[in-house]
């Protein structure tokens, strides 16, 4: 029987997941298929359910259900908690486990970053939807101790900070609103800016004017494949990195969870960048533009 393993979002028009997971299922000759499924919330139960199904494999979640899909798991992992977003599902029987991926390929994407370097203290992250969930989730761990978060919507970045209270007891994590003279303020006294709003996905757009970067700055975009702002930021002198290696690292962990063996991240690599040389730019399965939203 062909296992089945789907991505859950909404919509999921272009998925950079579907053409890594394919592609090392079918080099590691696994008989599995990954499929796209187009849930709007309201059928999001229902589609979570289905996947207690012996052929299932397991699932990825995406846009906009990470957060909504966490009590429809029976458990979950200390990363799925911590950070109250699941991006995985495996199947234990008929129980169903929420991970999160994105936890672990954020940490190589931040390694990757740092590279020589001391692990610095502060940063300033931009955006507080789930994959801010997994940065914030992995500076803390990380060490870091001042953390300040900038959202369009500010009550959002505040109910983020507020849910991880406690695992930031021991340092400075805050909201502050979305205004450019105060995120510039704050950059001049942090070492790492990551981007992890979509602005700039599909677009030319930057979430900040290029003359706010300073070359000590480290800066990561989950957006992957380039960016307006990693354009402005190299000009500037500035060590950068693009949401590919947080892509790749939570496609492995992902695949092998649902597989239980080690991913072929060249082939998954390879697979990503034919994805994208076809015009697919979003590594969570939005559209690739606005306009083919509609
Ligand atoms: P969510 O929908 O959960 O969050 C989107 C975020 O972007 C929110 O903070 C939202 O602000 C902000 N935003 C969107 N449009 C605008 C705008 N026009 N102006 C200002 N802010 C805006 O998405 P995710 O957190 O899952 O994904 C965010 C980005 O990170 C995407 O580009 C995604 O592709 C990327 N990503 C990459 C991963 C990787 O592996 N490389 C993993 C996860 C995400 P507000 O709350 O105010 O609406």
């Amino acid at each position: 029987m062909t296992k089945r393993v789907v991505l859950i979002g909404h919509p999921v028009a272009h998925s950079l997941s579907g053409a890594m997971q394919q592609a090392a299922f079918d080099h590691l000759g696994i008989d599995a298929s990954y499929e796209l499924w187009d849930r709007a919330p309201m059928a999001l139960a229902e589609a979570v359910a289905e996947l207690r199904g012996d052929e299932f494999l397991g699932a990825n979640v995406t846009i906009p259900h990470k957060e909504r899909v966490v009590p429809l798991t029976d458990r979950q992992t200390e990363e799925a908690h911590a950070t109250g977003a699941v991006n995985t599902i495996t199947r234990e029987g008929k129980k169903l486990v929420g991970h999160n991926t994105d936890v672990a390929g954020f940490k190589v994407a931040l390694d990757k970053l740092v590279g020589r370097q001391k692990m610095p203290r502060t940063a300033v992250v931009l955006g507080a939807g789930g994959g801010a969930r997994a940065v914030v989730y992995g500076l803390i761990r990380e060490g870091f101790q001042r953390i300040v978060v900038f959202n369009r919507h500010l009550h959002r970045a505040e109910g983020m900070v507020k849910y991880f209270s406690r695992s930031a007891a021991h340092m400075d994590l805050r909201a502050m609103p979305w205004h450019e003279s105060i995120i510039e303020s704050e950059l001049a006294k942090a070492k790492v800016l990551i981007n992890a709003t979509s602005i700039g996905l599909g677009t030319g757009e930057s979430p900040l004017p290029a003359e706010i970067l300073s070359a000590d700055l480290m800066v990561l975009d989950l957006i992957y494949g380039g960016s307006s702002l990693l354009r402005d930021a190299e000009k500037a002198g500035c060590a950068t990195s693009d949401g590919g290696e947080m892509l790749l690292h939570q496609g492995a962990a992902s695949f092998t969870l649902w597989t239980g063996q080690e991913a072929p991240l060249d082939v998954m690599q390879a697979a990503l960048d034919a994805a994208r040389a076809r015009g697919v730019v979003s590594a969570e399965g939005e559209p690739a533009t606005p306009e083919s939203a509609a």
